[in-house]
Parts: structure tokens; C-alpha cells; sequence
């Protein structure tokens, strides 16, 4: 009897269209079902302005990121649309995403995307309907310049972008030349790695470009670090350091001899750059996608080593 008068309440679907749009759940074809549904019963989509994801008591609105599990893969997107359809009785709900795409789906775009860590995320301008039982949880996208600029926390299980990307035209936003790159590798910023800040140029220098040996690297407290463009009259391009590379620890020592005369002109350089706001490594334990969907895949979050 109650649930009778429920049903009432509800605008009934005409019932030779319904199957042909369950059909379209079934297939998971949601922008077809949402446009020909919306064509032909506009009075029962209703806009939202939030969801609840899984989490208790988590909203995700408009314009935030959400990761949403379809067909066994993950979609990352900024939400765009929320909406509540009743069909035959009951309510569902549908999201509407801006996509973004991930390092494997660019590798061929740019040779330095090689570079991007599993956690980068490109917006794109395409959108995808999602049923509401995809949504798996909110995310947080940072904008990597302003955590290297502002030495912003990222929590585990942040992403960060380096750009938008446009599907119709193939290109980045901000073209791949100008991501930050920091290290005197000129390799791309990759937050999931253990950086040194140098105490004169500011520069943020990878453990692995330091020159300094894993004892010097693991009790830092008593030591100033200067990179190896500080130490000596290098200039970034002559500067290719591989790793297991004995020589860069020689040219350290041989360089560190000439610190003196280098003083000069290092004190310039140091009043012309913008320092960081703090002197502490970029040290991110590192939690990638995979530990959102399934937490047994986690990464090993990096050792914490201390510059002060
Ligand atoms: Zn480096
Ligand atoms: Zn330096």
C-alpha cells in the first residue's frame, strides 16, 4: 500500500520507451540514454548540485575531481554536471566529467611525458556520463608549479597537473618546454621523489644529482648542501649526471676547492632568484592511484631525510 502511493508521486515513463532505455544503461551508452531521455521527459532530470561519494559524509560538487571505476579501469574528471533521473519509479544518478588523461594515454604525444609520474593528470576538454555507482571517491588535483612555488603539503593520494591538454588539436596548454623542471638534470619535477634544497641558488636538486654519497644523504643535519652549479662554474647544459656515476663525486671535491672565488657571483645570483619560502626537502611519500582503488598495491612512501 505505502509503496503504492510512492510511485504515484513519480511521473510514470511511458512504458514502450523504457526498455530502450534500459537497454542504453545496459550498455553503458549513459550520453545517449541522458540526451534521449531528457528529450523526452525533461521533468525528471533534476540538477544537483552535489553528490555523497562512498566516504561518509563526502560531498563532491560541481568543478571538483572525482576517480570513478568503469569496466575495470580508472577515469579520472572534474565534475561538470550532476543530475538525479526517476526512472519507472526510482531515482539514479549521473555525473558528468570533464576526462582527464593520464601519462599512458600521451607517451607518444611528447617525448618528456616519459618523464610525468603515475599521479599526473592532463584535463582535457572531452566529457563522459557516469552512473553514480562508478563514482569511487574525490580526489585532489594540485597544480605542481604552485607546490614547488609555495611549498605546498599534498596529502597521500593527491594528483598533480602540469597542464590541460586539448584532444582535438594534440597539444598541451602550456607547451611541455616551459613544466618546471628545478634539478640540474633538466629532468620534469616528479613529486615522488626526495629532493635537496641547494643553500645557495634555492634550487631543488634530486638525491640521485646531489653528488652527495648515501651516508652524507642519510644524516644531513650538520651539513650545507650546495649543488654542483654552486660549487663550480658548470652551467646546467654541460651538466649530465647519470646514476652509479663515481666521477660526480670527484668533481664535487675538486670543485668545492674554488668555492671561494665563486662567492661573488653566487651572492648575485642568490639576490636575483625568488628563494623558496622554506628550506626543508620536497619529500613526498608517495601513494599512487592504485592504492585508491585497491590498497594492497600501495607504494613504499620514500625515506625522510631532514636538510636542517
Ligand atoms: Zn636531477
Ligand atoms: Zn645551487
Amino acid at each position: 500500500m505505502k509503496k503504492k502511493e510512492t510511485k504515484n508521486k513519480k511521473p510514470q515513463i511511458h512504458k514502450k520507451t523504457y526498455p530502450n532505455f534500459l537497454k542504453m544503461i545496459d550498455e553503458r551508452n549513459f550520453d545517449l540514454f541522458i540526451s534521449s531521455f531528457h528529450d523526452i521527459h525533461p521533468q525528471n532530470v533534476v540538477q544537483c548540485g552535489f553528490i555523497y561519494t562512498h566516504k561518509q559524509n563526502e560531498k563532491l560538487s560541481i568543478d571538483e575531481d572525482a576517480a570513478f571505476v568503469l569496466d575495470n579501469k580508472i577515469w579520472f574528471a572534474r565534475i561538470q554536471e550532476i543530475v538525479k533521473i526517476s526512472i519507472n519509479g526510482e531515482d539514479a544518478g549521473f555525473i558528468k566529467g570533464r576526462i582527464y588523461l593520464q601519462k599512458q594515454d600521451l607517451i607518444k604525444v611528447h617525448e618528456k611525458i616519459k618523464e610525468c609520474t603515475e599521479d599526473d593528470l592532463f584535463l582535457t576538454e572531452q566529457t563522459k556520463w557516469f552512473f553514480c555507482k562508478e563514482l569511487r571517491k574525490k580526489i585532489m588535483v594540485y597544480n605542481l608549479n604552485d607546490i614547488i612555488q609555495n611549498n605546498i603539503d599534498t596529502k597521500p593520494g593527491s594528483f598533480y597537473t602540469r597542464s590541460e591538454f586539448n584532444i582535438e588539436s594534440q597539444k598541451f596548454q602550456i607547451p611541455v618546454e616551459e613544466w618546471a623542471t628545478e634539478c640540474i638534470c633538466q629532468k620534469l619535477f616528479d613529486n615522488s621523489l626526495g629532493y635537496l634544497q641547494c643553500d645557495r641558488c634555492q634550487r631543488w636538486i634530486h638525491y640521485d644529482c646531489s653528488g652527495l654519497p648515501k651516508e652524507v644523504l642519510e644524516n644531513l643535519d650538520d651539513h650545507n648542501f650546495n649543488c654542483l652549479i654552486c660549487v663550480g662554474e658548470m652551467r646546467v647544459e654541460k651538466i649530465k649526471i647519470k646514476q652509479n656515476d663515481n666521477k660526480n663525486q670527484q668533481i664535487v671535491v675538486e670543485l668545492q676547492k674554488d668555492n671561494q672565488i665563486n662567492e661573488e657571483k653566487i651572492k648575485i645570483e642568490k639576490q636575483e632568484r625568488k628563494p623558496h619560502q622554506s628550506k626543508k626537502p620536497i619529500i613526498q611519500s608517495i601513494h599512487s592511484n592504485k592504492q585508491l582503488i585497491n590498497e594492497k598495491n600501495s607504494k613504499k612512501p620514500f625515506p625522510k631525510i631532514k636538510s636542517k
